[in-house]
This record gives structure tokens, sequence and C-alpha cells, in this order.
């Protein structure tokens, strides 16, 4: 039996990484290293593709906020403390808290587009050398890039929510439609916050309300606003049949004559269908993130510091099936000295990389220049280089063998 696996934060200060290999301190010399990890063949007979490990620091240049990047969310918003599960689900009125900032961060994520790093993901899984993708985001941008490459959502995603009782998920979408009728006066709102652009900068001085923050959650803050007021549904399953509790009796699921869910209810609740602070991650997922990892021979780390554990013992077990591990992330990443030990200081990246440059500017060079070397590999087996386009993935296959 598995210890269950709960989302935690983890807030430490974390210290600055050492650069491997040394010359991997400039875009170039970090490109020159990440080619040779992806070309280099694997260690120990293990598989030739790469598993990819994501956090919020690949979603930023979507307009989605890092929790700790250089203008994190625990460095720009010092109060901001995620909702915990036992919170959230004990209690009403922290709940309405909850759905009112998530109400008005809502059209921000939905307006926000995958960027240039999901796709280099996608092309470097059709150049044959990435096979899954674990992501600890709930933006759903990894399935919506590139939705040929298996994506393992860690930590859920924000598209649905689900019923804490029967566990029936419904689009997030239509959740908002609903939230919208319940609360016309926060409708209002955000429809003049909207219009206003003050959900759509980062700039604190642009804000036309101040402190209003986006979490990388997708929630926003918005102090001294009447959250007591906010209302919403509940589940439309439960409030038609009151599932019956374990002990037999039924469960009471009320709604006001608007249908807002209320006291004293015991049953219906729903939840985005995220793994929330302090709750555990389904154990099909963490069983699914493990067999990714077992599956691929290299581990590709992306814009994670790995504060959550959920996602940091992925990187233990990748270490402890010596795969060679790439990370490229901006600032320091937990424990990552750990997963460094006893390398070979001749190692030019078929190894291990560690970089601090930007996804969105690393990755596109380093597929192109992949492309390259393909195409001329392609040539020099008498094949066309309209050809190689389409046979990437066995000209790759070719090379490493
Ligand atoms: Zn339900």
């Amino acid at each position: 039996m598995h210890k269950p696996l709960m989302r935690i934060p983890y807030t430490d200060i974390l210290p600055s990484p050492t650069i491997i290999p040394a010359s991997a301190h400039s875009l170039t010399g970090a490109l020159t290293a990440l080619h040779n990890f992806f070309t280099a063949p694997p260690p120990n007979q293990l598989p030739t593709s790469a598993v990819v490990l994501t956090g919020a620091g690949l979603s930023v240049s979507s307009g989605l906020p890092d929790y700790r990047g250089i203008n994190g969310t625990y460095r720009v918003n010092k109060t901001y403390r995620p909702i915990y599960y036992n919170e959230f689900t004990q209690n009403h009125e922290a709940r309405k808290r909850y759905w009112a900032r998530s109400f008005l961060g809502w059209p921000n994520l939905l307006k926000a587009n995958p960027n240039t790093g999901h796709y280099a993901i996608r092309d470097l899984g059709e150049i044959g050398l990435i096979s899954a993708v674990i992501t600890q985001n709930v933006d759903s941008f990894h399935p919506r890039a590139h939705p040929r490459i298996p994506s393992l959502e860690l930590h859920g995603y924000l598209r649905s929510t689900k019923c804490t009782t029967c566990h029936t998920e419904y689009p997030r979408e239509d959740f908002q439609r609903h939230l919208a009728r319940l609360n016309p006066r926060w409708a209002t709102l955000l429809q003049e916050a909207t219009a206003s652009g003050a959900l759509n900068t980062e700039d604190p001085e642009e804000k036309k309300f101040r402190g209003l923050k986006v979490n990388p959650d997708g929630d926003v803050d918005l102090p001294d606003a009447p959250y007591t007021t906010f209302r919403y549904p509940p589940c439309p399953r439960c409030l038609a049949d009151p599932p019956i509790k374990a002990e037999g009796f039924r469960h009471t699921v009320r709604a006001d004559s608007d249908g807002a869910w209320i006291l004293p209810s015991t049953a219906g609740i729903l939840k985005p269908n995220v793994v929330m602070f302090g709750e555990n991650i389904p154990s099909h997922v963490r069983t699914a993130a493990e067999d990714a990892v077992d599956n691929a021979g290299k581990l590709l780390i992306l814009g994670t510091s790995l504060a959550t554990y959920s996602a940091w013992r992925l990187v233990k077990r990748a270490k402890d099936r010596g795969m060679p591990i790439a990370i490229v992330n901006m600032g320091g990443v937990r424990g990552e000295d750990q997963f460094f030990a006893d390398l070979d200081p001749s190692q030019a990246g078929e190894l291990a990389v560690r970089v601090e440059v930007s996804t969105d500017e690393v990755l596109p060079a380093l597929v192109s220049q992949l492309r390259q070397k393909l195409a001329s590999s392609a040539l020099s087996h008498n094949a066309s280089i309209s050809n190689a386009s389409q046979e990437n993935s066995y000209a790759f296959k070719d090379m490493l063998s």
C-alpha cells in the first residue's frame, strides 16, 4: 500500500543553481548541452525517448504567473495563501471566497493560450524524442498544444468542476455562466474590470483595482470585496436526487429560490477539478506518472522548482533508474544537488544539464537545431529533405541506434 501523496506548498528560499556543464551559462552553451542531452544514446540500455516534467514557469509567457519565479506570486503578493482542501470542503464561507476570486480570474485563464515552449514540446514529440509529459500545471495547455503526446495532469485541471459527493464532472465554462447568473453585481464588476483592461495587465500601476492580483491557480485577489454575498450552485445531480450516506441516511442538498447552494446542505459541493493543497493526488494519476518515468530513458524538467513533493519524488525515481536529467528553470530547484551528484566532469550534457534560460527561447531553438541535424543526416542517407520532415521520428531512431 502506498502512503497517500498530499499536495503541500513549499516556500523555503532555494539556493542558486550550479550550471551544468559549465559551458551552459550562455544561451548557445545551454542549447549545445540540451542538444547533446537529446542526441546521446541513454546509458544502461534505457529507452531513447524522454519524459518531460513541467511547472508554472512554463506558462509564464502565456500570461499566467509563477509561484516563485522572478515576479512569482509568493514574491509579488506576499499575503497570497492558497486555499486548503479541508477548508474548501468544510467551510461555506471559504467556498464563497474561493469561487468569487475564481469567477474573476476565469476569463484571464480562458483567453490565455499555450506558448512556444508548449509547441516546442509538441515538435520534439513529433521528432520522436518525447514519450510523455507530466505537468503540475492546471491550465490544460499541454493537452491543447500536443494532443498526440500523453499529458498527465498531476494536480488536475481547471477546465472542469467535480462534485465532492458523487464525483460527476461538469465543464467549468458552464459553471461560470451559473455564477454570473447568481451574482449579477459581480458579473457587472467583472465586465467593467475586463473593459478597463484591469485584468489584462501584470503591471500593478495599470490596475484599475488596487491590489487585484491573478494567482497561478487562476484566481484573483480583490481586497475588501464582500465575498460573503457570493453565491454558487450545487451539483445538479445531487440536488435532484440527494445521495445516500454511508450510514444509510440520505444527504441534505438544498438550494435557494435562485438555485444557489445553502446550508444545511451536507453534500453536492462542486470543487474545481484540481488537487488542492492538503489534498491527495488520485492513486491512478500517481501510478500513471510513475509509469511514464519508468517507460522513458531521460527526464527533461521545465519551469519548476519541484516545490511539491509529488513532483520531486518523480525526479528522485528517474535518478534512481539512472536516467540522465536536464533542468531548465529560472531560480533554484529543491534538492537539485542530489540529482547531479557524482557526475563525470567531462560530460557535455549527455548525462546531465542544468541551465537558467527561458524555455520559450531555448526550446524552439533546440527544435530547429535538431531538425537541421535530421535533414543533413537524411541527406547523407541519400534521402530527400522533403521526406525527412515526415520521416523525422524514424530518422532519429536510426541516428541513435
Ligand atoms: Zn453530485
